[in-house]
């Protein structure tokens, strides 16, 4: 039987190329937008193309209701939630954390951290009548390690992999596992304000002297939530190309 999962901010990055991962393996995909909803509709088709079938979930995460609405709307259309991939994410600008408003922090927690909360307090319920299920938080290496004027960003994603460890043994007793991705430097839209000599300089840094594509982490995603990892649960996985050891 296909199986079905979530994934939070699907339309773009590293979300929708777990959607496409996700559909290329069969699976029923809960495609998840905020605010670009054209996009969406290209991952949504992109999936029913590669062999999954795709169902659009818009809404904001930073809401609890429409976090809500999106596990709802998933398990009303495929019968079941297999997996969560609770990716949705947005990052500030690089800045001092002495300039950070009350408004910039308050608007990354939600959509970082509260987003999480909802999602996965919404999605429980179903996984836990049926005893099963896989929850794979996306984080960042700065959440492992922390970053200077990343302070906020960094706040945030170490809350997700704190959230995230704590949840798996709570949860680990009603069959269901919770894992963690750190990607590290991934060529998305949220990393194209840097310039190509930033770009260059993080590459050589990088001890496989390479930047990471979004797939790399789709791919991750997809192991942790597949029978393969079914031994893993609580763990903090990197995808970094070594940057962060
Ligand atoms: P991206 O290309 O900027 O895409 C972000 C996605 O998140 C979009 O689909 C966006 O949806 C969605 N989103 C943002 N706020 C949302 C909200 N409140 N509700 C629902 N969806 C929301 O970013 P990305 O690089 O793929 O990042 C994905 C995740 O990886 C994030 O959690 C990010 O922090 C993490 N990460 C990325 C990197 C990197 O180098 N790229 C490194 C470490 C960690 P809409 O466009 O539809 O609004």
């Amino acid at each position: 039987m296909c199986k079905t999962v979530l994934i939070t901010g699907a339309s773009r990055g590293i979300g929708a190329a777990a959607a496409l991962a996700f559909g290329r393996a069969g699976w029923n995909v809960g495609v998840n937008y905020c605010r670009s909803e054209a996009q969406a509709q290209a991952v949504g088709k992109a999936v029913d193309a590669a062999g999954g079938t795709a169902c659009l979930c818009p809404g904001d995460v930073s809401d609890p209701a429409q976090a809500a609405a999106l596990v709802e709307r998933t398990v009303d259309r495929f019968g079941a939630l297999d997996a969560l991939v609770c990716n949705a994410g947005v990052a500030l600008p690089q800045m001092l954390l002495t300039d950070v408003t009350d408004g910039m922090w308050r608007e990354l927690f939600a959509a970082d951290v509260d987003g999480v909360f909802y999602t996965v307090r919404a999605a429980l319920p179903p996984m836990v009548h049926q005893k099963s299920g896989a929850i794979v938080t996306v984080s960042s290496m700065w959440g492992q390690v922390g970053g200077s004027c990343e302070v906020a960003y960094s706040a945030a994603k170490g809350a997700v992999i704190a959230f995230t460890k704590a949840l798996a043994k709570e949860v680990a007793p009603s069959g269901i596992r919770a894992n963690c991705v750190c990607p590290g430097v991934i060529l998305t839209d949220m990393n194209a304000h840097l310039s190509p000599d930033d770009l260059e300089a993080l590459r050589l840094e990088t001890p496989l002297e390479t930047l990471g594509r979004p797939e790399d982490v789709a791919e991750t995603i997809r192991f942790l939530c597949s029978p393969q990892s079914a031994f893993i649960t609580g763990q903090v996985m990197g995808v970094n190309g070594g940057l962060v050891i």
